[in-house]
């Protein structure tokens, strides 16, 4: 009896795949997160420890950064493991994720985001949309744009005072950004969620 002939299965993504997918990401953070999530997904095989192991557990240590959760611990864990992987991976693939970190690493982005700061604002945990009430002219366009449900107030007429203005409910809102175009008096802003500093 003759053996079926297998299949010669080509990966579905290759390196240059990964790179194309961080290809427009700016934040550092954000960029080392995609860049490994992409990674594990494809061309990584599995087949060596330093690289299989060491990519998902900088993938868990840059989730708690991107969220804001980060630490010290985890930059130094993210270095450690990418100076490991480098060192000990055995094919090209596991060796140029790690030069990937490695290089994210040298920007100085990482402390910032320790410190409460995404530069680019990719990192939504750190940014948080707020109504400026002295701006607020009570109109009500934010509310009308906004596909959450996420801001409350009441349209009034704006020379009328004594209204409160118009709110984000923050466990509401995905961030998208949609109210800041749509409020034309500029009352909607983007502040540094730890800081309170408008970015
Ligand atoms: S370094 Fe190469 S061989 Fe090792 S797990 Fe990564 S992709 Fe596979
Ligand atoms: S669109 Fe701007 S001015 Fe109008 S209610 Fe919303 S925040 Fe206030
Ligand atoms: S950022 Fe998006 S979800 Fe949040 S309030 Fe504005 S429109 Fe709604």
């Amino acid at each position: 009896m003759s053996e079926t002939p297998v299949k010669d299965e080509k990966p579905k993504k290759d390196m240059k795949d990964v790179l194309a997918a961080v290809e427009t990401i700016k934040c550092p953070v954000q960029r080392s997160l995609k860049f490994v999530e992409e990674f594990l997904s494809e061309p990584m095989c599995g087949k060596c420890h330093p690289c299989a192991l060491g990519s998902f557990e900088a993938m868990v240590r840059l989730k708690r950064i991107s969220s804001g959760r980060g630490t010290q611990g985890d930059v130094a864990a993210i270095q450690r493991i990418a100076d490991e992987m480098l060192e000990a991976s055995r094919c090209i693939k596991g060796k140029d994720t790690a030069k990937f970190l490695l290089n994210e690493l040298k920007t100085g982005s990482f402390k910032e985001h320790l410190e409460g700061h995404c530069g680019e604002r990719e990192c939504l945990s750190y940014i948080m949309f707020k109504v400026i009430p002295e701006k607020c002219v009570l109109c009500g366009l934010c509310k009308d744009a906004c596909r959450y449900n996420a801001i409350t107030g009441e349209k009034k007429v704006s020379y009328r005072s004594g209204y409160l203005p118009f709110e984000i409910r923050q466990k509401r809102c995905v961030k998208c950004g949609e109210c800041v175009p749509a409020c034309t008096y500029g009352a909607i802003e983007v502040i540094e969620e730890k800081s309170g500093v408008l970015v």
